[in-house]
């Protein structure tokens, strides 16, 4: 038997329950989990919002563990190999977008991890092998889960932002995306600059790499970084539409806003500077199993870590509480007891 996390109706409780520990099917492994982190989007389960969301379901989408069963047809994995089991939980190969390389576009409704099958927040997990990224060894599992969601999400973004070495770089929040994504482009080489609101997040940005720290309830950001020649890159990881809308006038020519952080309202954006400077406004999602790996290979050389406040799994419901009151430095993870 098992023990994991569930939640059976929308809004109810975590509940700990065991189960029959599951067997893998076809192209699948089961994962023994060490640390499962908690991300904001597992509320999409907690209230059952995520469209089509089927209860009672296991989240967690921020999983290090390792394989302690293969199914059939499984090439290339072996049991006790250290994996990682991030957000985009496989794809299916066939489809256009597939046939092309973009995984990330499979349009076959590809799994998700903890949304479309049971996630991390328990003692194994099934996983499909398109989902799986290697783990090396000089990460920890707790150090390493949230890198499955907000490190991929931040590393991926900023080394496909067009952003060249010394290029100006604004990290926009400094949270639970912001405080990687300021560390990710401080060893990418970029001239980084942190914004956020309130002093006291100054001498952390500073401490993370930031060249410089904007506080934006007493400096427009946007004349600061106007000044210092425009940002080629502003990754806006905060969830407030008109701040995210302010940083448009800190764009360089060329420079693009990344939007990671989700506002719940629409973006207001001026066309002109748009117009004359050629400047871009895009999202980016997080990534596929091998931008995983890639974005845990960088951690584990170059000393960029997730700032994590870790329980075990009896304390779920805490562990989501604080995740959702937005207090947590910067991460919460589960950590199951095994390392
Ligand atoms: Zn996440
Ligand atoms: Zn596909």
């Amino acid at each position: 038997m098992m023990h994991v996390a569930q939640v059976s109706k929308a809004n109810g409780p975590f509940e700990i329950v065991e189960r029959d520990v599951p067997e893998p099917g076809p192209n699948t492994v089961r994962v023994a989990v060490d640390a499962c982190g908690v991300c904001h989007s597992d509320a999409l389960v907690k209230t059952a919002g995520f469209p089509g969301m089927v209860l009672p379901r296991v989240p967690g989408h921020e999983v290090i563990g390792r394989i302690d069963a293969v199914g059939s047809g499984v090439d290339g994995w072996t049991i006790g190999q250290r994996v990682g089991v991030g957000w985009h939980g496989g794809y299916c190969g066939k489809c256009d977008p597939c046939r092309r390389g973009k995984f990330f576009a499979c349009v076959t409704g590809p799994p998700i991890t903890g949304i479309s099958h049971d996630g991390g927040y328990g003692e194994h997990m099934i996983a499909p092998v398109s989902a799986l990224a290697r783990v090396p060894d000089g990460l920890s599992a707790s150090d390493a889960a949230p890198l499955m969601c907000a490190g991929v999400t931040t590393f991926n973004a900023l080394r496909n932002s067009g952003a060249r070495s010394g290029d100006l770089v604004a990290v926009h929040g400094v949270g639970g995306l912001g405080h990687l994504g300021v560390q990710f482009a401080a060893k990418m080489g970029f001239h980084t600059v942190a914004v956020a609101r309130g002093a006291d997040k100054g001498p952390l940005a500073l401490s993370l790499g930031a060249d410089r720290y904007i506080d934006s309830t007493v400096e427009d950001p946007a004349t600061a970084l106007t000044a210092m020649g425009g940002a080629r890159v502003v990754l806006a990881t905060v969830t407030d539409a008109d701040a995210m809308s302010a940083m448009i006038g800190g764009l360089g020519s060329e420079g693009s806003l990344l939007i990671l952080g989700a506002p719940p309202a629409p973006l207001a954006v001026p066309a002109f500077p748009m117009i004359a400077g050629c400047r871009k406004i895009a999202g980016w999602y997080s990534g596929t199993s091998i931008d995983s790996e890639d974005t845990l290979a960088f951690c584990a050389r170059t000393g960029v870590r997730s700032m994590n406040e870790v329980t075990p799994l009896a304390k779920v419901s805490e562990a989501y509480d604080r995740m959702m009151s937005g207090k947590a430095r910067f991460r919460v993870v589960l950590n199951l007891g095994r390392e």
